[in-house]
């Protein structure tokens, strides 16, 4: 059918797990997609702790987060897997003629013979403000992330957020209004629930001391209500910590309060589950439905640990047990990449 992806194995998810799914399905000449709701691979190395330091992966004594996705990056570069990032899997469906039928946010769609679901502790999104009739100002006048300062040229923009994100992009559109730069916003406002921080100290002492000066304004407190003329977002009612209802004007919403994981439609796709993990068998990590796999933080069998480690081995004996599905007419040796001419080939090392 027009527009969708034929393929033999479907990687849902880009953390270091499914990134090493697509290495050990590479050594079998398998080639991949992959689809993760971040807009870069890691999955939580890079988001939670890119700059912190690992010490148990094997062989390498200590790495950061960033390090060993740049390093599982380079491992997997010879096996041209496509990566579908920014998009969410939604749907996935088994057709009559065994395959997946497998649905993105972005309306991708894939039909594959396997899905290995390395979806960890779920797709990372945005922590958004839960306030009635706001969803529908979303990409208009609400943003989660800020593609570029022009956006907010000229207008009141009000920032939620305390972290590194929400207190740069306040910086940066007022920084703006004393060095006449072209995309300076017209007024900026930061809410967060109290006069505390968690964006790093140099910038949390930037922030103040712009604040004093009366280039940004701070105002404690979280959202309750929105204000709307003629289908236009002009405002957003705030509760401060004292218990006073007040209303900031704007025209732009930027919602920098980080990303959180949320295992959504995972849960969906009629798995076996336990707490909120598929349940595998450990021959093939194999879940209730024959050709789809789980490996790493998402799986749950007897002994199961959340280690990279872990997730490493499950993906080398998943993408063995896909074999006979993808392939049924060959055989599968085991072959060692030291000395295999075949894998040589593989790998682009000959
Ligand atoms: P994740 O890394 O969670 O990646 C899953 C990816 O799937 C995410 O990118 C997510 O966006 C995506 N996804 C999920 N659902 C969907 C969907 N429906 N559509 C599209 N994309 C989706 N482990 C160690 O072994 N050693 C350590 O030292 C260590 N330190 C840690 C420190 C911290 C602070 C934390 C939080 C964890 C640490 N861990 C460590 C645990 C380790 O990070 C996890 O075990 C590992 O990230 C699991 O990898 P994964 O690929 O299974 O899942």
């Amino acid at each position: 059918p027009a527009g969708i992806i034929e393929t033999d194995a479907l990687v849902i998810g880009a953390g270091p797990v499914g990134l090493f799914q697509v290495f050990q399905l590479g050594l079998q000449d398998v080639k991949t997609h992959v689809v993760d709701a971040l807009p870069a691979p890691g999955g939580q190395c890079i988001e939670l702790y890119a700059d912190k330091p690992i010490y148990d992966i094997p062989a390498i004594p200590v790495c950061t987060g960033r390090e060993l996705v740049a390093k599982l990056m380079a491992q997997i570069a010879p096996f041209g897997a496509s990566f579908h990032l920014g998009q969410i899997v939604t749907t996935l469906q088994k057709q009559d003629d065994g395959r997946f039928l497998v649905e993105t946010s972005k309306s991708t769609r894939f039909l594959s013979k396997t899905v290995f679901i390395a979806a960890g502790v779920g797709a990372f999104q945005p922590r958004t403000l839960h306030v009635d009739g706001l969803a529908t100002f979303e990409g208009t006048q609400l943003l989660h992330n800020v593609p570029d300062a022009a956006v907010c040229a000229n207008r009141n923009v009000v920032i939620f957020g305390d972290g590194d994100e929400a207190l740069e992009w306040a910086l940066k559109l007022c920084a703006a209004h004393t060095d006449g730069h072209p995309h300076k916003a017209k007024r900026v406002t930061l809410v967060h629930r109290r006069d505390a921080f968690s964006a790093a100290p140099q910038t949390v002492e930037r922030f103040r001391t712009l604040v004093q000066q009366g280039h940004i304004h701070f105002a404690p407190g979280q959202a309750v209500g929105i204000e709307t003329v003629n289908e236009r977002l002009t405002g957003i009612q705030i509760v401060d910590p004292e218990g006073q209802t007040r209303s900031l004007p704007l025209e732009m919403l930027l919602v920098l309060q980080g990303l959180s994981p949320k295992l959504g439609p995972v849960a969906q796709w009629g798995l076996d589950m336990e707490r909120k993990q598929l349940q595998v068998d450990t021959e093939a990590f194999s879940t209730s439905v024959p050709g789809i796999f789980a490996v790493g933080d998402i799986n749950t069998y007897p002994g199961k640990k959340k280690l990279i480690l872990c997730g490493f081995h499950e993906a080398t004996l998943a993408a063995f047990g896909a074999m006979p599905i993808i392939t049924p007419e060959k055989k599968v040796l085991l072959q060692y990449t030291t000395t295999s001419p075949k894998l040589h080939k593989l790998l682009g090392v000959d």
